[in-house]
């Protein structure tokens, strides 16, 4: 049981090696594309960190994106929920930078004055 093809997903029967539908190679596990189904990492913590931490512009761009991750998942929008996922994790990272720079360069200011 539990056999399937790796290149499209379908279901094989306990003998085949190969797919009869695709030709592409069985396994015993589950289908790819069932491997892949899983929520991505909706960054709304983090998104919500660094817009108090760091720089809030960008954070809030990564709070709305990361607000529309769970949303697609639910609606069985996986590939527009990963997309949604990654552009999060792209604002949440910019302003992490963003605020580390800025927060170095008013140390300095500080520390000159
Ligand atoms: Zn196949």
């Amino acid at each position: 049981m539990n056999r399937y093809c790796t290149s499209c997903g379908a279901p094989a029967a306990e003998t085949d090696f190969y797919c009869s539908k695709c030709g592409g190679t069985v396994q015993e596990k589950t289908p790819v594309a069932l491997q892949d189904w899983q929520k991505p990492d909706n960054w709304l913590t983090k998104s919500i960190l660094v817009t108090i931490f760091c720089f809030a512009p960008f954070g809030i761009v990564g709070i709305v994106n990361a607000a529309q991750v769970n949303k697609k998942f639910d609606a069985g929008d996986l590939e527009g929920a990963q997309k949604t996922a990654a552009q999060a994790k792209k604002w949440v990272m910019n302003s992490f930078w963003v605020g580390l720079v800025f927060g170095i360069l008013y140390s300095i200011y500080i520390f000159l004055n």
